[in-house]
Order: C-alpha cells, then sequence, then structure tokens
C-alpha cells in the first residue's frame, strides 16, 4: 500500500501538531471537519482537546453517526486524551446532562474523564510502553484513565497503577500526547496498524 491517507479531527485541540506527526511517520495526513471528508481518509486520529466540546461540534456537524458507523465497520482511529474517552463504548464523569462527552464506542472499554486531574493537574512522565524497547516520555493534561477494559481489550501502558495506553483491533488510544515530545514512535504504530488494517 502506498502512504495511507489518515484523517485528523479538526475540531479543536493539536491537529496541527497530529498532521506533522503522521507525515514523519510515512502517512499522507488531511483535516476532517466535514461528512465527505470523512468518508475519504483510510483512518483517523482524533486529538486531546475538551471531549465535551468534540462531541457536540460532531453532532452539530453531522459526523456523529457516519463515525460511530465507520468504526463499526472497522475504522482504524487513534485517540489521544479527549480522543481516547470519544472512542470509549462508555464515558465516567461525562460531563452536565446536556453537554456531556458522547462516546463513540470503537473500543470495549469504560473511561473516567478528567480522572488523574482530580489528583493532579498535570504530569509527566516515562512510560513502559508494550512492544516498544524504550520508554516514551508522556505528558497527560487533565487526562483520563480506562477502568474497564472488555476482553478483547490489550492493555499498553499503565501511569500509577491506572491503564493509559489501550488497543483493540485496528483502534488505538493513549491518555497522554505524544504529538508534544517529538518522539513519533505512537504515530508510527499506529501507521503499521492502519497499513496492517488496509
Ligand atoms: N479533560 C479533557 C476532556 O474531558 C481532556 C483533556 C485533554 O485532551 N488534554 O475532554
Amino acid at each position: 500500500m502506498s502512504a495511507p491517507r489518515v484523517g485528523v479531527l479538526a475540531l479543536q485541540g493539536d491537529t496541527r501538531e497530529h498532521i506533522a506527526a503522521l507525515h514523519e511517520a510515512g502517512a499522507s495526513a488531511v483535516p476532517v471537519r466535514r461528512r465527505d471528508e470523512l468518508d475519504a481518509v483510510d483512518a483517523l486520529v482524533i486529538p486531546g482537546g475538551e471531549s465535551t466540546t468534540m462531541s457536540h461540534l460532531l453532532r452539530d456537524l453531522d459526523l456523529l453517526e457516519p463515525l460511530r458507523k465507520r468504526l463499526a465497520d472497522g475504522l482504524p482511529a487513534y485517540g489521544a486524551c479527549a480522543g481516547m474517552i470519544l472512542l470509549a463504548s462508555e464515558i465516567l464523569d461525562a460531563g452536565s446532562a446536556g453537554r456531556e462527552a458522547l462516546p463513540l464506542g470503537g473500543i470495549d472499554m469504560t473511561v473516567r474523564r478528567n480522572a488523574f486531574g482530580r489528583q493532579v493537574d498535570s504530569f509527566e512522565g516515562d512510560l513502559e510502553f508494550f512492544g516498544l524497547d524504550d520508554p516514551v516520555h508522556a505528558v497527560f493534561i487533565r487526562a483520563p484513565w480506562v477502568e474497564r477494559c472488555g476482553p478483547d481489550v490489550q492493555v499498553l501502558a499503565r501511569a500509577a497503577g491506572h491503564v493509559v495506553a489501550v488497543r483493540q483491533g485496528p483502534v488505538l488510544a493513549t491518555a497522554f500526547h505524544p504529538e508534544m515530545t517529538g518522539d513519533r514512535r505512537i504515530h508510527r504504530l499506529f501507521v503499521d496498524i492502519v497499513i496492517g488494517a488496509a
């Protein structure tokens, strides 16, 4: 396969950083804001940001159900932080009624929003990451953690005993922000998943 065409959901958050990271990891990367743009990509990255706001933008732009459908049909996806929250099948502390974060259901998992935030707003640390030789320097910003993993979910990393990186089939999620560190190994892993899924 030639370079896969990976979309980056461009509603808010680190869109440009993810596009640059994907280019460096060997993919062709384009922003996605509209239904026709979603239909044209082989895979999607959902950046960090605010999962409540992103949910309602997705709904207002008529992207919510098309994205749920593409994920159900096997779209490879990678979600970082707010993107991890959105890729869950169930969200705890999802926000106030009417403004809550809405699950897209790419991974059979329960994610707690702002989970670390109740202890400490932001922190960084070096994590063992399954399949990578050297630790990943991980930046957490009002980060979620995974409280329940379904039977097909593979845990890739933990921080302070909590699950912070997972994969189920072609869908990957991290509670931290690899686009911020210049380490492209997570984006490369995702591009390899996309190529493998094609
Ligand atoms: N706390 C944010 C949310 O609920 C996520 C923060 C982030 O993406 N850095 O969506």
